[in-house]
């Protein structure tokens, strides 16, 4: 059985013990895939904050908050054998932690830094999974920033939405990779989950 590790939902960066910058995954793509991957492989979902329910009796679920968590995690689910990288990653996090409360006449400037990135620190690690998706979320210029990112990431596939799918129900993706681009008309994110397993399964295996 592969052993596949999924990233889900957003995470929450902690600007003091009240307030933190957060984004507005659902969770619904990554809960889709692992119930999906859940039917060929053991499945472990690592995922910050998300509006869904998980099945916990059908793959396991590793909560976490920030992405400096969520990369702790992944690195220490290594060696697996796909990695998907579905979670809204924060891009920064507040340089500075306050352990009190800020004043609010002191919130005017928050100083960010850049958080890591998780999914090309897995795709570029000594011990990298045999296959690994990355996410793209556009709202132009859709398939050549996709390919940008399956390049900078160093990813095998890259699936592709538009920024409109956040927090819906269905979903309409380009799978972008090294020489194909594929298009999952319109459908379920259920229905897009499983489309993109057996993708995905085809390939990993053709390199087993
Ligand atoms: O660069 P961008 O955020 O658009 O890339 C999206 C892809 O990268 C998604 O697969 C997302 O899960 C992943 N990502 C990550 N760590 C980050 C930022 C994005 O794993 N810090």
């Amino acid at each position: 059985m592969p052993k596949i590790v999924i990233t889900s939902g957003g995470t929450r960066e902690k600007i003091d013990p009240v307030r933190y910058i957060g984004n507005y995954s659902s969770g619904k793509m990554g809960r889709a895939l692992a119930e999906a991957f859940a039917t060929v492989g053991d499945v472990k979902i690592i995922s910050g904050p998300a509006e869904v329910h998980y099945n916990q009796s059908v793959y396991s679920v590793h909560r976490i908050e920030s992405a400096e968590e969520m990369l702790s995690v992944c690195l220490a689910d290594l060696p697996c054998d796909i990695f998907v990288a579905c979670a809204a990653v924060a891009d920064k996090r507040p340089k500075n932690y306050s352990e009190n409360k800020i004043k609010k006449e002191n919130l005017g400037l928050i100083e960010l830094i850049e958080n890591p990135d998780i999914l090309a620190t897995i795709a570029n690690h000594p011990r990298r999974p045999k296959y690994v998706v990355g996410f793209a979320a556009e709202s132009e210029n859709h398939i050549e920033n996709a390919r940008k990112k399956l390049t900078k990431k160093s990813c095998d596939l890259i699936v592709l939405n538009d920024t409109k799918v956040m927090g819906k129900d269905e979903n309409e993706v380009w799978l972008v990779s090294k020489d194909e681009e594929v298009k999952l008309e319109k459908a379920s994110k259920d229905e897009i989950a499983r489309q993109i397993v057996e993708f995905v399964m085809r390939r990993h295996l053709e390199r087993t």
